[in-house]
């Protein structure tokens, strides 16, 4: 199905400021509903969507929970997962768990880190599983002249490292609701954006965020595998050198506070040195896995 995406926008466009707002006020009360549930249920083991714990499979009620491999899942069962659930589906089911576990750093949706030929290219963690989701703008618009001529993704999951479903294994089509959706996000990109909620965020929403909000909300971590980002500070102090003793008094502040020696720094050294910090995300978030395309005659 064509989606004319100037049409859409420019419908949206000419509501009024309450009609927005309006729209958006009903799509967080559902969003808020729904990640309660969500998280009510998910800390005592048990599916929001389908009410069962997730150890359990039904044959004849496939759900999304059945990919957190809990119960006996097989590959061959995932096209009953993809036939009812579309990627939008799928994909917030999977973020909200991976959030559970450790917000944000769970998920490298990094734009930088994605080619431009894509226009998904993903990975999730949470546990031992790492899923990935991969669309080039070639599997975007179908592989022309082939059976396989329906927009569609490829899907990968991966348990201790090892490959439970591969890339080539599925061309898992969209719905039309994910097409609206991805074609939105794609063509107008500047005013539309896929959300997938607070509890769906990754890492890409960690460094859309102020600078200044990151220093002054941030606590030091211990271990690097917890951490959402990476700080590294320098400070030229040149003219005015710091001394071992200032050091220290920062160390100590940072142990009390529980702040980063970044904020620290830049707080009680601002008047005499410079102190620039460069954040990144964490060493530990989880690397994209990369599909290698085979070209089609
Ligand atoms: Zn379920
Ligand atoms: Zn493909």
């Amino acid at each position: 199905m064509q989606h004319d995406t100037k049409k859409y926008r420019q419908i949206f466009e000419s509501k009024s400021p309450e009609e927005i707002e309006e729209m958006n006020q009903l799509n967080d009360e559902e969003h808020q509903r729904q990640a309660e549930s969500f998280k009510t249920g998910y800390e005592k083991g048990i599916c929001y969507l389908c009410n069962k714990p997730f150890k359990t499979i039904s044959n004849n009620d496939p759900c999304l929970h059945w990919l957190l491999r809990q119960c006996r899942f097989k590959k061959k069962d995932f096209p009953k997962i993809y036939e009812k659930y579309g990627y939008g589906n799928i994909a917030a089911f999977i973020r909200w768990c991976a959030n559970q576990e450790r917000l944000l750093s769970n998920i490298n949706d990094l734009e930088d880190e994605k080619s431009d030929r894509k226009v998904l290219s993903y990975t999730v963690k949470w546990k031992n599983i790492e899923w990935t989701f991969d669309c080039s703008k070639n599997d975007f618009e179908g592989h022309k002249g082939t059976s396989i001529d329906y927009p569609h993704y490829h899907f990968q999951m991966r348990i201790d490292g090892r490959q439970f479903i591969n890339f080539n294994d599925f061309h898992v089509p969209f719905t039309d609701q994910d097409l609206f959706v991805l074609k939105n996000s794609v063509e107008q990109g500047d005013w539309f954006k896929q959300n997938f909620g607070a509890i769906g965020s990754g890492m890409q929403e960690a460094v859309s965020v102020e600078l200044v909000d990151i220093l002054e909300h941030t606590t030091r971590s211990d271990n690097e595998d917890e951490a959402t980002y990476h700080l590294s500070t320098m400070i030229d102090a040149s003219d005015n050198p710091i001394t071992g003793d200032e050091i220290y008094e920062i160390q100590q502040e940072v142990e009390r506070t529980g702040k980063t020696f970044a904020y620290v720094a830049q707080k009680k050294l601002k008047e005499r040195a410079k102190v620039q910090t460069v954040i990144s995300p964490a060493d530990s978030i989880p690397d994209i896995a990369s599909r290698t395309e085979h070209k089609r005659r």
